[in-house]
């Protein structure tokens, strides 16, 4: 894939609902989330490797994750998640290099590369041609995280405040959606966006 458009915002910001117009428009999109979850599930290609670095007792017994032991060994001891970094890191960027071939083969004009932590990680940054941040005021992201996971305001704030602040995203961003107001604003401007990407990967718009 010659033209892939990192998508990126805080927690709860609305980058699912910002992917799914893409979708609508024919646009592949690969969920690096989704990927780190696939590979931690039951059979998952991760738990092998997991399994030998940190001992069976990080697998539940179906043979997925214990994503409760693993918070917490990773949480205590930094030497440990940089473990568990080197183990899903490689496997992540594999599969999404895949993903975005296999939407190439299948036609997709450009691709959307979701990386909740893009901003946050020098890496993806370089593996991207073009920074979309889906943006909302912080009071946003908490009401709409507390109505869909239902977290207590607190726990929330915690998540904010180790991720990248809104005008850290905002500075890396090439193109902004703003997602403070009512859903319906966003098809506008996705549509704009999907021209202005189809013209700048040497597509019409
Ligand atoms: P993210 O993927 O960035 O965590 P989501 O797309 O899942 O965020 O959105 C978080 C929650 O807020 C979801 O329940 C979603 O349906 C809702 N939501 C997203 N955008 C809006 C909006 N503009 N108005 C109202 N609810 C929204």
């Amino acid at each position: 894939m010659s033209f892939v458009v990192g998508l990126t915002g805080g927690i709860g910001s609305g980058k699912s609902a910002v992917a799914d117009l893409f979708v609508e428009r024919g646009i592949t999109i690969v969920d690096t989330d989704a990927i780190a979850h696939a590979l931690t599930a039951q059979g998952g290609a991760a738990m092998p490797a997991i399994c030998a670095e940190f001992g069976a007792e990080m697998a539940n017994p179906e043979g997925a994750l214990d994503r409760a032991a693993m918070r917490a060994l990773v949480f205590a001891d930094a030497s440990a998640r940089k473990r568990l970094e080197a183990i899903l890191h490689p496997m992540i960027r594999g599969e999404s290099e895949r993903q975005l071939a296999a939407g190439a083969a299948a036609g997709s004009p450009y691709a959307i590369l979701m990386v909740p932590l893009l901003v946050e990680s020098g890496d993806y940054r370089k593996r991207v041609q073009r920074v979309a941040v889906v943006d909302c005021a912080e009071a946003t992201q908490i009401a709409r995280v507390m109505n869909r996971n239902g977290l207590v305001r607190e726990v929330i704030q915690g998540i904010l405040a180790a991720q990248a602040t809104r005008a850290e995203r905002l500075a890396a961003a090439d193109d902004v959606i703003d997602n403070d107001g009512e859903l319906a604003a966003l098809p506008p401007q996705i549509e704009r966006l999907h021209r202005h990407y189809l013209a700048l990967s040497g597509h019409v718009g």
